[in-house]
């Protein structure tokens, strides 16, 4: 588990686009919340931040 402050936003698997609740932390990393082992749809674990985050609608539990 990264150490340091981190930022709540959202981030889109690179493979196949699934969005997810995310944490990104001051070193770069990209951690979606309940998926630390890479995206559930793909198994990827490479995601990018969505910056835009208005237009999307997502469960947060
Ligand atoms: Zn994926």
């Amino acid at each position: 588990m990264p150490k340091g402050d981190s930022e709540r936003t959202i981030a889109e698997c690179s493979n196949c686009g699934n969005t997810y609740a995310a944490e990104e932390w001051s070193g770069g990393a990209i951690q979606p919340i309940g998926a630390k082992n890479g995206c559930p749809g793909c198994g990827s674990t490479e995601f990018q931040v969505i910056e835009d985050t208005s237009a999307i609608d997502f469960h947060e539990d």
